[in-house]
């Protein structure tokens, strides 16, 4: 067995131990194959770090997580409060403030429509989560304009 057989099996080794007899063989008496197998090892355990770090929340966190998955929350706490004091507002001023609305979620729109586009291809998760923000942001965009044309047909309430 030559080093460039056993680079290409060190993938197949168990935790970094070989299980083949003819690589064994090979890497005790080849100080480069040692030091390859103590690299990937080094290697292996980071990956087993990371892992442990970033994909394996506490148990307390994959709750949360689940609860959050399954909860509705108001998302936009401004619409609620400029909605509930449109009556002391000056009227071309609120109607402005909607357009003004409506032109930032059309940038946010497209903003996230570009990333997505950009960091192709993404995981099914990834891609749920912009159709999500997304799909969120034109209904609140239609929202703006089917209230834009009520306060403007609809008698305006001194
Ligand atoms: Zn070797």
């Amino acid at each position: 067995m030559r080093c460039e057989d056993v680079a290409r099996l060190l993938p197949e080794t168990v935790e970094g131990t070989p299980v083949d007899l003819a690589m064994q063989t090979h890497i005790e008496s080849c100080l480069r194959c040692q030091a390859e197998l103590a690299r990937y090892r080094r290697m292996l355990r980071a990956l087993q770090q990371l892992r442990t770090r970033f994909l394996e929340p506490s148990p307390s966190l994959l709750a949360q997580t689940l609860a959050a998955l399954g909860t509705v929350r108001r998302t936009y706490p401004s619409v609620s409060l400029g909605m509930i004091n449109w009556p002391s507002l000056e009227r071309d001023a609120a109607l402005q403030a909607l357009h003004a609305r409506r032109e930032a979620i059309e940038a946010e729109v497209s903003r996230l429509n570009t990333i997505q586009v950009d960091q192709q291809p993404l995981p099914d998760f990834v891609e749920a989560l912009f159709d999500h923000s997304i799909g969120q942001l034109e209904a609140e965009s239609d929202w703006v304009t089917r209230t834009l044309e009520y306060m403007t047909t609809k008698p305006w309430l001194e």
